[in-house]
């Protein structure tokens, strides 16, 4: 069986069902990085949160498996052990931080609807990976507040990702820049926001993706003269800025 064969039996998304995720221009050199990097690599309970979550109808609020390989990455070469996550869904990028820790690693998360997490629990039970998660419900600007409110919790977070509401980014960003270490690092994903950062005002967004740009696109400018922070954009997924705390 060819290599092609044996994905269509795999039944791997192609890059036309996750080139929503994608802003690589071209579709053809996205399968070659899914093809040939990402999946033969992607850890078989990620594969399954991949493709039970592809059932559920906002599946596009998933990381793309090429973002998951690359978080995973990064925290392996940061040494990561103390990990906070704004914004969960079923899990995809929560597995992908979980395997990528080591045993004793932590990984605070946080979501406002309990429901989408318990989707993908059991299979990060089945990966043997849930105890280092430590699951709150809940709004998390409050959760973090309660978090800043005592002195020990601040600078102890080796990496944080922030991947919910939009709107609310630069509220985390004042709350979460308390919370990492210096030389720890805060990732905020969807920066490039489909595209639209660079949109003409009158080209034709969907609503949501109109709503959410001029906040995104504010974080972008805060965070270009945050000198607390190193930044590094990088296009992967729908674009995910990385900020190095550096005082
Ligand atoms: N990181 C996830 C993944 O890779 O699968 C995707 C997260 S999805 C884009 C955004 C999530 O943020 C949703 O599950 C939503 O319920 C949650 N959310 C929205 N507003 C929130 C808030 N104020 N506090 C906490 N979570 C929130
Ligand atoms: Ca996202």
């Amino acid at each position: 069986m060819t290599f092609k064969e044996e994905q269509q039996q795999n039944q791997a998304p192609s890059h036309r069902q996750l080139r929503d995720k994608s802003l690589l221009q071209s579709d053809a050199l996205y399968q070659y990085i899914l093809e040939t990097s990402v999946y033969p690599r992607e850890h078989e309970s990620l594969k399954e949160l991949r493709e039970l979550t592809e059932k559920h109808p906002w599946n596009l609020l998933a990381i793309p498996p090429d973002e998951g390989q690359f978080i995973g990455m990064l925290l392996k070469l940061m040494n990561a052990k103390n990990t906070m996550e704004i914004g969960v869904y079923t899990g995809y990028s929560l597995l992908s931080t979980a395997l990528a820790l080591p045993s004793d690693g932590k990984i605070l998360a946080m979501d406002v609807n309990r429901e989408y997490y318990e989707l993908g629990l059991p299979v990060i039970q089945k990966a043997g990976v849930a105890h280092k998660i430590d699951f709150r419900e809940g709004p998390a600007l409050p959760l973090l507040d309660e978090l800043i409110k005592d002195e020990k919790n601040k600078g102890t977070f080796d990496f944080i990702f922030v991947d919910a509401d939009k709107d609310n980014y630069l509220n985390y960003h004042k709350r979460v820049i308390e919370l990492v270490k210096v030389g720890g690092m805060i990732a905020y994903d969807n920066t490039l926001w489909h595209g639209s950062v660079v949109a003409p005002p009158d080209a034709p967004l969907l609503d949501y993706v109109k709503y959410y740009r001029d906040f995104v696109m504010e974080l972008n400018k805060i965070l270009a003269l945050d000198s607390r922070v190193e930044i590094c954009q990088l296009s992967v997924g729908d674009g995910i800025t990385l900020c190095r705390r550096v005082i």
